[in-house]
């Protein structure tokens, strides 16, 4: 017997995206913070769920109150800019975040514009809220040009506009002109409304933001005169917390109303809001390591450049390098040496996330046996 499910036409046929997670010894492919949580910070999680456990036969604090708090006092330290505590939310992961921008400024007659090369997520959220996806491109050098981004904003008329900064595959950041240039761009380009030109909302994801190099700034610094901004973070990389899934966006207050209608109820857990209280009350030691993670990261670029290869600067945990006639070959010729990296953005380069000193020494040692 069989029938028909009327899954979403858009949908029919299409294969769930993830990158492969293959237990081999190096994993360097999604740009994790190799070490795993303190047992100071171990110690703490568990005390803090433990006392969480008792209360769970009620839902949580629907609006993580003291999160929120914890959340604002990091990003202050981090970066030197004071969010109120009402400006912050959060949501499982920063891809949870994006998809909830979507829900309540993308849609139907709605759309979402990136450069690529990017984050291939952008992508699925726009997919998944019906939201038209116009993606532009990068020049030849990854850099954005602003003329095509004035060009894309004057035809599209743009709800949402993603920039990922430091970008992912590629790795930089966008400089500050640039990013103020965007904001006073924006101000007019979005849908018209009731006859009226709406803003564009300019989310800059900054994922990987704690690993920007000396010098370069935060998004979070515009926040204060840009009412259309959105910054995006993570516990997912530099923070060393993937598995708990918590991401986390500062904006204006509009924008944070205009999400909680779409949030579902209770999103975060009460076990992720008290692990990640736990978690937030060691920031200083995660950003020494932070710290030691950019100095791998530097004798990365300069170990691949030194030998031959290109390698991009990076303002990440990460580095797009090669350039391979047959990227999948060197890829898979790692692989076959337990070092597992991605085959990712333009064609004949390979990303590799920075590792442990250990992990760093096993990959170049295989990428020198594979080429030489
Ligand atoms: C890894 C990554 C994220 C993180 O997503 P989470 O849902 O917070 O784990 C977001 N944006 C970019 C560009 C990334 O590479």
């Amino acid at each position: 017997m069989s029938l028909l499910l009327p899954v979403r036409e858009d949908l029919a046929g299409l294969e769930p995206y993830g990158a492969p997670q293959l237990d081999v010894p190096v994993r360097l492919n999604v740009n994790e913070n190799p070490y795993a949580p303190s047992p100071e910070v171990i110690a703490d999680i568990t005390r803090s769920v433990a006392k969480a456990a008792p209360t769970l036969n009620r839902y949580p604090d629907r609006d993580f109150t003291e999160l929120r708090y914890a959340l604002a006092d990091y990003l202050e330290v981090e970066s030197g800019v004071r969010r109120a505590p009402e400006l912050i939310w959060a949501a499982n992961g920063s891809n949870e975040i994006m998809t909830q921008i979507l829900q309540a400024f993308g849609g139907p007659g709605r759309t979402l514009v990136s450069f690529a090369p990017t984050y291939s997520m952008y992508h699925e959220y726009a997919r998944d809220t019906n939201t038209t996806w116009v993606q532009g491109r990068r020049l030849d050098d990854f850099s954005l040009d602003l003329d095509a981004v004035a060009r894309v904003l004057a035809r599209e008329r743009p709800a949402v506009l993603v920039l990922a900064s430091p970008n992912n595959p590629t790795g930089t950041a966008l400089p500050q002109e640039q990013q103020r240039a965007i904001m006073e761009m924006t101000r007019e380009s979005g849908p018209i409304i009731n006859g009226c030109p709406s803003a564009t909302l300019v989310v800059i994801d900054e994922a990987y933001g704690e690993f920007r190099r000396e010098g370069v700034p935060s998004a979070l610094e515009l926040l204060e005169d840009a009412p259309h901004l959105v910054v995006t973070r993570t516990m997912s990389k530099a923070f060393g917390m993937a598995g708990l899934r918590l991401g986390y966006m500062s904006a204006a207050r509009e924008i944070i109303d205009a999400v909680m209608l779409v949030r579902l109820p209770y999103h975060l857990s009460a076990l992720t809001q008290a692990a990640a209280l736990a978690a937030l009350r060691y920031k200083d030691s995660l950003m020494a390591q932070v710290g030691a993670l950019r100095k791998e990261r530097d004798g990365l670029v300069d170990w691949l450049r030194t030998h031959g290869f290109h390698a991009l600067d990076s303002d990440a945990n990460f580095v797009l390098f090669g350039t391979f006639e047959d990227r999948t070959a060197i890829f898979e010729a790692l692989l076959a040496r337990g070092v597992l990296i991605r085959v990712v953005g333009p064609e004949g380069w390979l990303r590799v996330s920075v590792g442990t000193p250990e992990e760093t020494r096993l990959f170049t040692t295989a990428l020198e046996e594979i080429t030489r």
